[in-house]
């Protein structure tokens, strides 16, 4: 089974984990590792341009 990157169209194997993630989640976004390295390190940088994980504030 392999996943297409959205970022860099790369198709690659999921772990196991991501698998069975993505069988349960099919519509969801998936990164390949190398991109996924990437936008954490953005994100790290510049947490207000780029939210991996948006957190809700508490209603
Ligand atoms: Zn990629």
């Amino acid at each position: 089974m392999t996943v297409t990157c959205i970022l860099c169209e790369d198709s690659f194997v999921p772990t196991s984990i991501q698998a069975k993630k993505i069988r349960k989640h099919p519509h969801r976004i998936f990164l390949c590792p190398a991109c996924h390295e990437r936008v954490a390190k953005k994100a790290k940088e510049s947490p207000h341009l780029i939210q991996v994980k948006p957190s809700l504030p508490h209603l």
